[in-house]
């Protein structure tokens, strides 16, 4: 699974190797942003297969099907090539949702996975922005319950207004708490097994900097209630991929009843939370991409129903 980028390099002639591999990042990359956009519908698995539709909007554009061997991908077919290896994005994105599956599920993996999504390049935009380094796991915890004072995220109440989208903005430095930031995609060298996920800046901002303290201190339980903020609040077409990342995080390990049951209880109590109302987006059209990812994996009807009634009740307000 980890090389699985491998199946996507194209045939050429030496002298094109250059443009072959950069054609080979932008499928690796459009693939990723597909899968994290949320473009895979229908997952299903039949023994050592698995099927997903790939949609844009509500279309459906193809259908791929990957089959698998322990953790070793063996085949792929999709409908948009017939009778041939298909190297497109829409393989490419099932690939990478295996990838990340197998590597931050705690359930595959037999213990809590803390994924490592921050990379270096946060610690550095944290040293910078704090004035030290953080080193250690009692340094990290230190350091978030410094963050999450500042953020203001130290209260039930107060995580509850971030939920929300009612907190008050108050200004550090020279910039406002906020779960907006630039990400970078021009990232070129994942999938890498070893590598942060995000080769990036600061995607949600001051939020990704706590996220970066809550990674190293192996706090599951604050990571997955800060995904919960980026479900509901997140600016990103790409937040979508946040859902899987809490449903893996917070799968049962298999290995101690107690820790798994805190597990699906913590996951319940966040899906909870989440549905308690509709999260409308702050944006133009006030669909939220990475809820309705959510509603579509988890939604209770009256949370679908709510959260289509919210949706409607602002198109007429415009
Ligand atoms: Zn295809």
């Amino acid at each position: 699974m980890n090389e699985f980028s491998l199946l996507f390099q194209f045939d050429g002639p030496e002298s094109e190797i250059q443009e072959r591999v950069a054609a080979q990042t932008r499928l690796l990359r459009q693939g990723r942003g597909l899968y994290e956009r949320g473009g895979l519908r229908n997952w299903h698995e039949m023994g050592n297969t698995c099927h997903a539709d790939v949609v844009d909007g509500d279309n459906l554009v193809a259908s791929v099907a990957v089959r698998m061997q322990e953790r070793t991908i063996t085949g792929i077919g999709c409908t948009c090539a017939q009778g041939e290896a298909p190297r497109c994005v829409h393989a490419c994105a099932v690939c990478f949702r295996l990838f990340y599956r197998n590597r931050y599920s705690s359930k595959l993996n037999g213990k809590i996975v803390i994924p490592c999504e921050v990379s270096e390049m946060v610690d550095r935009c944290g040293a910078r922005r704090l004035g030290a380094w953080v080193y250690g796991e009692d340094a990290a915890r230190e350091t978030a319950l410094g963050l999450e004072h500042l953020i203001g995220l130290d209260e039930e109440y107060r995580y509850q207004r971030w939920l929300d989208g009612t907190h008050f903005g108050e200004i550090l430095g020279n910039c406002i708490p906020s779960v907006e930031e630039e990400i970078d995609m021009d990232t070129d060298h994942w999938p890498d097994p070893k590598a942060p996920d995000l080769t990036a800046d600061l995607p949600h901002g001051w939020f990704t900097l706590l996220e970066a303290m809550y990674e190293k201190s192996h706090d599951f339980e604050k990571l997955a209630r800060l995904y919960a903020i980026y479900i509901a609040r997140g600016k990103l077409a790409e937040d979508a991929r946040y859902v899987d990342r809490l449903r893996w995080m917070l799968s049962e390990t298999g290995q101690d009843d107690e820790i798994d049951a805190f597990l699906k209880e913590l996951l319940q109590e966040i899906l909870n939370q989440l549905m308690a109302r509709p999260r409308l987006s702050d944006g133009d059209d006030r669909h939220n991409n990475a809820y309705e990812c959510l509603l579509r994996e988890y939604g209770t009807h009256e949370a679908i129903r709510a959260y289509l009634d919210a949706v409607e009740q602002m198109g007429h307000k415009e």
